[in-house]
């Protein structure tokens, strides 16, 4: 088991590029699988959050008139580095978020792959031309980069969403100001610390750490930021939508999801609890794709259960860093603590529970936060369980009776992220991606697992409209401009002069 070494005990603010290495006040960064102190974290204030945005508005006029094929040149130089260090990175990531180190790898990767694709977008980010309805006159829309935009995410993947976020901002000309999750906040210091060696120009990324309610909150309320791209929770994602509401402030928010797996009378099952495995219990549980609801159709129900129940006894469960775990920690006591209410819930409300349920105190998981996987059955897609996010290893199983009954329950949650079926009937196939009413929908395939140029968001209280990653993204942290020349010397008015 190799573990990382990070070159600093606290981390600093990175502003207009310089390391502010004088803050005071600071907590400790906890290794979730072990309980030990990783580094110092500051905890800044909101005239850290000034100074950063002053930096960046500054840095933005000047960055915003570099061509766009040279920005991305930046962005491949630091696609390159992350590749280099992906191993360096992958570590530090099982260590302050705790997800076993496949999927720390897994995650830098997506990082890595966000930055070569959006660098491609460097010499792409595509306007439309389009005829003129008058003579002599020429017509396109461009996009324009909007400023500052303010980033803030979350601990659960520390950082494939900074790069889904910081990246497109970067290629498209803006200066970001990017508030990590103060229970991880490393890679965002190791990030910064790869843009700085690529050579991204002093204040176009700047990094404040510190609570949500703090640097958050200025940052949200921060006039001179122009765009906040938050990934979160709902409470948290209401708060800032009601406050950029107010502020008329453009706002991308991604948030929680109830994302089930769909197994039908006629899916392969083996495959089919393959994939309820993986997007069940990989993170322990705590992705927004998880899969926390099996919609099992009657007729398999048993069959699905003591699949599942046998491959779930392969669960290794331990520190991340060991290749031989799959099931890692969870990220601290608040997590297990909302868990454990959950099972609660569930014995109340009558589910069956048929294996797990409770949290791993003894022997080698005493200072780490664990929790057993779980498996709820008989449950009724209105139950509490069955509606909402629950952040854990901890999954319900739903029977139904037909294909609808199955579309109907996967759609009754409030959340819309994604969803799977696992079917060999095209027509249902079909129907069913035409039908999940789901921002990502997979076909025999687990929730997770998503690739960095697609669309990459949810529907309804998952999200407010808009996409990180894709092409899509740049939509965030652009502006749509409609530029008109015209070519004929005399004043001609549209719609009226039209022949
Ligand atoms: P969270 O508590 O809402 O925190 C997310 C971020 O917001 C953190 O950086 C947090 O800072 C900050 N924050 C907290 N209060 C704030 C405020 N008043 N103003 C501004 N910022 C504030 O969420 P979490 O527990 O970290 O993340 C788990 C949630 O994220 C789950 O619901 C999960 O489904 C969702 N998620 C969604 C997606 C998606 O793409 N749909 C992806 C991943 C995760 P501090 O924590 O440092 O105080």
């Amino acid at each position: 088991m190799t573990e990382a070494v990070i070159d600093t005990k606290k981390l600093a603010n990175f502003i207009d590029g310089v390391w502010e290495k004088e803050k005071v006040e600071s907590v400790p960064v906890i290794n979730p699988a072990t309980g030990e102190s990783i580094v110092e974290v500051p905890l800044s204030t909101a005239e850290d959050v000034d100074r950063a945005v002053a930096a960046a508005k500054k840095a933005q006029k000047e960055w915003s008139l570099v061509p766009a094929p040279q920005r991305a040149e930046v962005l491949f130089k630091i696609g390159s580095l992350m590749k280099e260090r992906k191993e360096h990175l992958a570590q530090l990531l099982t260590m302050e978020n705790g997800k076993v180190i496949e999927e720390g790898r897994g995650e830098v990767q997506e990082g890595i792959d966000m930055a070569f694709y959006m660098a491609g977008e460097g010499r792409r980010m595509f306007g439309q031309t389009t005829p003129s309805e008058l003579k002599n006159k020429f017509a396109m829309s461009v996009r324009a980069p909007i400023g500052v935009v303010g980033i803030i995410t979350p601990w659960n993947f520390p950082i494939a969403i900074a790069t889904w976020k910081s990246f497109p901002a970067i290629v498209a000309g803006n200066a970001v100001v990017w508030k990590p999750a103060t229970e991880t906040p490393i890679m965002a210091y190791e990030l910064a610390k790869i843009c700085e060696e690529a050579g991204l120009p002093k204040g176009v990324l700047n990094v404040v750490f510190g609570k949500g309610s703090t640097v958050g909150d200025s940052m949200v309320h921060h006039d001179d930021i122009r765009v906040i791209s938050f990934t979160g929770s709902n409470d948290t994602g209401r708060d800032i939508a009601a406050e950029c509401g107010k502020q008329l402030k453009k706002l991308s928010m991604e948030m929680g999801g109830k994302n089930a797996v769909i197994v039908m009378d006629d899916a392969d099952l083996d495959l089919a609890v393959e994939g309820i495995l993986w997007s069940a219990f990989g993170t322990s549980g705590q992705r927004c794709t998880a899969c926390s609801r099996v919609i099992v159709h009657k007729d398999v129900k048993t069959a699905v259960e003591e699949r599942l129940l046998s491959a779930m006894e392969t669960l290794t469960i331990g520190n991340g860093l060991d290749e031989s775990i799959k099931v890692g920690p969870i990220i601290n006591q608040a997590g297990i603590d909302k868990i454990k209410k959950y099972i609660s819930i569930g014995n109340e409300e009558g589910a069956k529970l048929l294996a797990g349920g409770y949290e791993l105190k003894d022997g080698k998981y005493k200072s780490g936060h664990y929790f057993a996987p779980t498996l709820f059955t008989n449950v009724k897609a209105d139950m509490r369980i069955g509606q909402e996010e629950i952040f854990g290893p901890v999954v319900s199983l739903i029977p139904v009776d037909s294909f609808e009954e199955a579309i109907e329950a996967n759609n009754s949650v409030s959340y819309g992220l994604s969803s799977s079926i696992f079917t060999k009937d095209v027509n249902r196939v079909f129907q069913a991606q035409r039908d999940l009413d789901t921002g990502i929908v997979y076909v025999n395939a687990g929730t997770t697992g998503a690739e960095i140029h697609l669309p990459f968001g949810g529907t309804k209280g998952t999200g407010n409209g808009h996409r990180d990653s894709g092409v899509q993204a740049l939509d965030v942290f652009t502006e749509w401009k409609a530029v008109y020349v015209d070519y004929s010397g005399k004043l001609q008015r549209a719609q009226i002069d039209v022949e």
